[in-house]
């Protein structure tokens, strides 16, 4: 099986900036009169290990500023930062969701613009996290992809996972949850403990 429910491909999503914030606008506002209050709740020594994962696959971003983007997409220049999947740990009170800690995904794959890999024989696993390095532009300056992708978001809808999350800069996470009747809540409020 090449790419499993949880695999990640965020390449193509990366080039639809507006579309993809109008359709954030659309989901935020159709959530927001449907939710009760479903949260995700995330220890803060869970964050804080989620920052040092980001900070530490981030690395060397701003080398590659003298390739183009194809090349870093292809993954053909230099190794530099790359996503990471990992399996969140946790269990779920009704529409809410708590996580616990987690793990590194099995089998992964890891690219500068999208991981793979699976989390379906991991114990107590809620959902996945991955992370979204800065890409150089060509300036030399960091891109960021605030949130997740609208390829991120359409996998997480046709699964089974209930909660997804990516960090995209220190501190900095975007969350969906899948209610207890399947509904996908994006962004999903997180609550710190
Ligand atoms: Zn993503």
């Amino acid at each position: 099986m090449p790419f499993r429910s949880n695999a990640r491909f965020t390449l193509t999503a990366r080039a639809i900036r507006l579309p993809l914030i109008a359709l954030l606008v659309s989901i935020a506002a159709g959530a927001s009169r449907l939710v009760m209050n479903p949260v995700v709740v995330v220890p803060d020594t869970v964050r804080d290990s989620l920052n040092s994962v980001w900070t530490q696959a981030n690395l060397h971003w701003n080398e590659i500023a003298d390739q183009n983007t194809l090349t870093q997409a292809l993954g053909t220049g230099k190794p530099t930062q790359k996503e990471y999947l990992g399996c969140l740990i946790g269990d779920t009170d009704g529409d809410s969701v708590h996580v616990i800690g987690w793990i590194p995904a099995q089998d992964m794959k890891r690219f500068q613009f999208a991981v793979t890999g699976n989390c379906d024989n991991v114990p107590g696993s809620i959902g996945t996290f991955h992370t979204h390095p800065y890409r150089a532009g060509p300036e030399g300056e960091a891109l960021k992809e605030p949130g997740l992708s609208t390829q991120d978001l359409s996998t997480f809808s046709g699964g089974t996972d209930r909660v997804l999350i990516v960090v995209w800069d220190v501190d900095s996470l975007d969350v969906a949850l899948r209610a207890s009747d399947g509904r996908i809540v994006h962004p999903a409020p997180l609550l710190p403990r």
